[in-house]
């Protein structure tokens, strides 16, 4: 037996979306615009779709549903499901359970239904191209999903959500602007492969192309170029170690529109608990990182007594301020509970608690700034370490 024909069948109607369409998109598309011409409000409401899809599938698919790194209200809910409908990759129920699969499983070929393992083109689209075994839908891990009434609403109606929203909304665009052709094909056709493609490099480059930080126990990467172009989710090697942030991109200037979007829900009304990983853990793991490699450098060029024991004490010190931290986490723990018990009548006591919580703050905060600093020093070690293998 050849190795094409152990490979699972190909899945007519996936190709058919797949392949297919983004033949005729090349072909059609251009044949169109030369003998018709597309005007700019074409151009305008096919960015507009983009981006409702876009932002449906990654504030609404992956960062409220597959990750519950929020709340949303049902408008919010309602909204996602129809735009995210729009965007064909199939309904939230599914996307959101095969996306927890990622996660768990990230990199195991014989798991993770996207797994960069098994190749780029293999995270890209060939996983859904042929009827693989990983694809096999079990919801045991979507039993919030199963009880979510949007969720289920569009899993019933996909069909029909799919088809008024790629082909009905275009239509009626068109017959309203006098081109019905030109707007099924920009804002119907063009617009959808195009989001295909980009949502898609989530799964596919950015596992192969961008730094790593934060970790490298998977291959997730993160990577400026691609948050420009998924909606700010090219930040995937921060998002695989800190799954339920709300933000992918955690620093201000990152370019993360989907967390923007979110943030500005919840000043609407339309969205709460955001939630986000505290700073300290975010410089622990990326000072883990920092040191890991030192180490690595140090090992790989024999280096010299004094830079070993700069290393050895700025491990030391990291393991000390991971402990306080811990302590001060515990701290604080006991004395929410303690005010849960209802221990605080006096007046007194209540300004004692608070005075309490304000210096474990302020700990806390101090903590974070002496990671931050850690960091500069260890930088500076490596470029120590790397002059001296050069
Ligand atoms: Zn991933
Ligand atoms: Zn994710």
């Amino acid at each position: 037996m050849t190795a094409a024909s152990t490979r699972p069948p190909l899945m007519p109607v996936n190709v058919a979306i797949f392949v297919m369409l983004p033949l005729l998109a090349l072909v059609a598309v251009p044949w169109w615009g030369f003998s018709h011409g597309y005007d700019g409000w074409q151009w305008l409401l096919a960015v507009v779709f983009l981006y409702l899809n876009g932002l449906s599938i990654t504030g609404g698919y992956h960062r409220l549903w597959a990750h519950r790194a929020y709340r949303a209200r049902t408008p919010l809910k309602v909204f996602y499901a129809l735009w995210g409908a729009g965007a064909l990759q199939n309904s939230i129920l599914i996307w959101a359970s095969d996306h927890r699969r990622h996660h768990r499983h990230v990199d195991d070929d014989e798991r993770d239904p996207y797994s960069a393992g098994r190749g780029l083109w293999f995270s890209h689209m060939g996983w859904m191209l042929r009827d693989y075994q990983t694809n096999k839908q079990e919801f045991g891990n979507a039993a919030d999903l199963l009880s979510d009434p949007v969720v289920m609403w569009q899993h019933r109606h996909y069909l029909t959500l799919v088809l008024t929203m790629n082909i009905g909304l275009p239509l009626a665009i068109g017959w309203w602007h006098g081109d019905i052709i030109g707007c099924l094909l920009l804002i119907g056709l063009l617009r959808l492969i195009v989001n295909h493609h980009v949502t898609f490099f989530i799964n596919s480059l950015a596992h192969f192309w961008g730094r790593r930080p934060y970790t490298e126990t998977n291959s997730a990467r993160d990577n400026t170029v691609l948050a420009l172009l998924t909606y700010g989710e090219g930040y995937h090697n921060y998002h695989h170690i800190f799954q339920t942030d709300y933000r992918n991109g955690v620093r201000w200037y990152q370019w993360d529109p989907t967390k923007w979007m979110i943030s500005t829900c919840a000043w609407l009304g339309l969205a709460s608990n955001l939630k986000r990983v505290p700073d300290f853990k975010i410089q622990r793991a990326l000072l883990a990182m920092q040191l890991q490699r030192a180490r690595d450098e140090l090992e790989k060029i024999d280096a010299a007594a004094p830079l070993r024991d700069i290393l050895e004490r700025e491990l030391q010190l990291f393991a000390e301020s991971v402990n306080r931290w811990r302590q001060l986490q515990s701290e604080r723990y006991e004395r929410t509970v303690g005010e849960l018990e209802g221990a605080l009548e006096e007046r007194k006591k209540v300004l004692q608690e608070k005075w309490e919580h304000a210096t474990i703050r302020t700990h806390l905060k101090e903590l974070e700034y002496s990671l931050k600093m850690q960091r500069k020093r260890v930088d500076i070690l490596m470029l120590q370490l790397q002059m001296q293998a050069a």
